[in-house]
């Protein structure tokens, strides 16, 4: 493995100083700067593994680079040196640098300080990694990925702390269990990439409909179930009348050609619960409630909504 690694310092000879010491490795590249602000500068336009800067320097120094650093660019580790004594180096330690080497150098412990910062950055970069796929995988594990809502197991767990909540805090909570009509047919007339397609669109509207705190699942096949904390039975009928007419407008082009499906036709029904209410006595109550509302407005015709 290469590193690349910035010496700062205003002072020709102390930079091939520093330079010479570490030169010895073959998998160190080099890279000069006279002073904190072209430090920056080349911080910007290329990717660094280690800076080591000398602290007194002109237009920007060290500490001064530090800051900076430490704000702007806080995984690249910093090595700051120094001739003038203790204090200059506390400071440095104290602002966040990785170490801080005193003048006059001592060869073999000058190249055990940076390969030991390279180490630890190297660690910092694995974990940050390891971070970012850690929650990559939390994400997909509650998305479902035909419509990138969350999915069924998410709701689950949402419905038991957004329910708990509701009857904590003696707030109120609605549900809605949307499912489209004669999906079948759909399926059926023009393909289950159509279908799918179909999907997708639904699952958009009902993010564009619904309030960034309501949430939203695909809780089946053709069938989404939406939250909405805070929400009275009032707000869901709202919420569901908006959902049944946006519906009406979405445009559905063929998976193939992108030709606007004219013909298509797409409707939804919906069931709704609200709590607070006597029958709700658990979170599974405000689902059940809510299908048996949509079973109703389905023998109804559907294309309608129906509060349970
Ligand atoms: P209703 O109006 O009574 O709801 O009729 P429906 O045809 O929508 O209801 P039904 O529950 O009988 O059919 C649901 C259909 O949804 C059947 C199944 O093939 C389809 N389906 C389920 N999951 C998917 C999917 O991921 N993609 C596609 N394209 N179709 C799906
Ligand atoms: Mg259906
Ligand atoms: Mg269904």
């Amino acid at each position: 493995m290469s590193y690349t690694i910035l010496i700062v310092d205003d002072s020709w000879e102390s930079r091939e100083v520093v330079a010479s010491l570490l030169n010895t490795a073959e998998e160190y590249n080099i890279v000069m700067a006279e002073n904190g602000q072209e430090a920056m500068r080349k911080l910007g336009s290329q990717s660094f593994d280690l800076v080591i800067t000398d602290i007194s320097m002109p237009v920007m120094d060290g500490l001064e680079l530090l800051d900076h650093l430490i704000k702007e660019m806080p995984s690249i580790p910093v090595i700051t040196y120094t001739g003038f004594g203790d204090l200059f180096g506390i400071r440095a330690l104290e602002r966040g640098a990785e170490d801080c080497i005193f003048k006059p150098f001592d060869a073999r412990d000058f190249k055990l300080r940076v390969a030991k910062a390279l180490k630890y950055s190297n660690l910092r970069k694995y974990q940050d990694l390891l971070e970012q796929k850690n929650e990559e995988l939390r994400l997909l594990s509650v998305t479902d990925q035909l419509t990138q809502l969350y999915n069924r197991h998410f709701m689950q767990d949402a419905l038991k702390r957004e329910f708990a909540r509701a009857r904590r805090y003696r707030v109120k909570l609605s549900c809605l269990l949307v499912d489209i009509d004669h999906f079948k047919q759909i399926n059926d007339k023009y393909g289950h990439l159509q279908g799918d397609s179909v999907l997708r669109e639904m699952a958009a509207l009902i993010r564009n409909t619904t309030r960034e705190v309501d949430i939203a699942c695909r809780y089946g096949g053709e069938e989404f179930l939406v939250l909405l904390p805070e929400t009275d039975r009032r707000g869901a009928e709202c919420t569901a009348d908006r959902l049944r007419r946006g519906v009406e407008t979405i445009p559905v082009f063929r998976v193939d050609s992108s030709e606007l499906l004219t013909d298509l036709k797409i409707s939804i029904s919906i069931g709704i619960s609200a709590y607070p209410d006597p029958r709700i006595r658990k979170e599974v109550d405000l689902v059940a409630l809510a299908d048996e509302a949509l079973y109703l407005a389905k023998k109804q015709g559907r294309n309608c909504f129906i509060v349970a």
